[in-house]
């Protein structure tokens, strides 16, 4: 069903906002992700294969494919891997960002600013190229100088800023308010994650519902658009269940791993795992609610699985490969299961 003048809601006080909104103006709160009933059967390829089941017409598109799957016993788990890298930037991001910069031109925007630790910037990058919006990029001065690179190729401005993860999300922020440049953050928008939903869409139609997904989370956009794309193929009939959903997480940077129902703020130590070095998530409690457990796990795992991943002949980003890691500690509780991983990004993205 297309809705094009889709109420943005503010997920705590229930607020409607403006539709170049990116967090409710009254309390401050994350906007719901749309609801949207599965009417209709797909047809076409890739993210674009779902338009009548996403909140937008007049698509953006740079010619998404299905992303491939690859099966690979690992510790005793029935594993797939859904290589995101795939996609027209290299990782997930295009989604998220096909829908979330579809919508935002359908609202009239003309320029957008995000903060990014380098993936999602290249993919806003690459969208704004194809859609005609002028694009700032706000990223850590440390991030991964290829991903700077791809971002800066794309006519992007880009703008490097030392410090904290925080200190960057800060500056896009205030560039936003002083320049009313749309903030296309990957981390706040509701419609980004609005298109991370065709993940689980595209492996629904691929290999039917798994029994668990297990994933690196940070700011938790694709799993969550994983979590509400199974709920959706589950609330039209199309299937009966959803899976389990394991969110990984960086010892450094782990703050979402907490016995109560609010995430715990940490200050983010050193990792390679780059995309997911979120110390205070906004959609941390959506993410707890969906997850079915939290795990962090060090570096050392991480290393260990990526070159594992490498020598199986798969080459992906240090944060893809600590959903490995992860597994490797999840290997009792998921002997036998039938697990899917997303490879969030490729390799090429950081080769050091
Ligand atoms: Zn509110």
């Amino acid at each position: 069903m297309y809705v094009d003048a889709m109420d943005l809601r503010c997920s705590s006080c229930d607020l409607a906002v403006d539709p170049l909104s990116w967090a409710c103006s009254s309390c401050g709160g994350v906007l719901d992700v749309p609801r949207i009933a599965l009417e209709g059967s797909p047809s076409g390829e890739g993210v674009w294969r779902y338009l009548d089941w996403l909140p937008v017409s007049g698509p953006i598109s740079l010619g998404e494919p299905v992303t491939p799957l690859v099966r690979l016993p690992w510790d005793g788990v029935d594993l797939t891997l859904k290589l995101e890298g795939a996609l027209p930037t290299g990782s997930f991001k295009d989604r998220g960002t096909a829908v979330l910069a579809s919508w935002l031109k359908a609202h009239g925007a003309s320029s957008v600013v995000i903060d990014s630790s380098g993936n999602a910037g290249a993919s806003l990058a690459a969208y704004s190229a194809r859609a005609g919006l002028k694009c700032h990029v706000y990223a850590p001065a440390s991030a991964s100088p290829g991903k700077l690179r791809q971002i800066a190729a794309y006519g992007a401005e880009l703008h490097a800023v030392p410090g904290t993860r925080q200190a960057v999300a800060d500056a896009a922020v205030e560039h936003a308010r002083v320049t009313g440049d749309a903030y296309a953050s990957h981390a706040w928008h509701p419609m980004f994650v609005a298109g991370t939903r065709t993940f689980a869409f595209e492996a629904w139609e691929q290999m039917g519902v798994p029994d668990a997904v297990v994933l690196p989370v940070g700011a938790g956009t694709l799993m969550l658009g994983i979590a509400h794309g199974f709920a959706d193929l589950r609330d039209a009939g199309l299937t009966d269940r959803v899976p389990e959903i394991y969110a990984i997480q960086s010892t450094a940077c782990a703050p979402l791993v907490s016995d109560g129902p609010e995430p715990v703020e940490v200050v983010a130590g050193d990792t390679a795992a780059e995309g997911i070095k979120i110390a205070h998530p906004p959609r941390g409690r959506a993410i707890l609610a969906h997850a079915t457990d939290v795990l962090a796990v060090d570096d050392t795992a991480l290393w260990k699985a990526r070159e594992r991943l490498h020598l199986s002949g798969i080459y992906t980003e240090p944060t893809s490969a600590i959903a490995l890691a992860g597994l490797s500690a999840l290997a009792d509780r998921l002997a036998g299961k039938k697990v899917l991983v997303p490879i969030t990004a490729t390799g090429l993205k950081s080769p050091a």
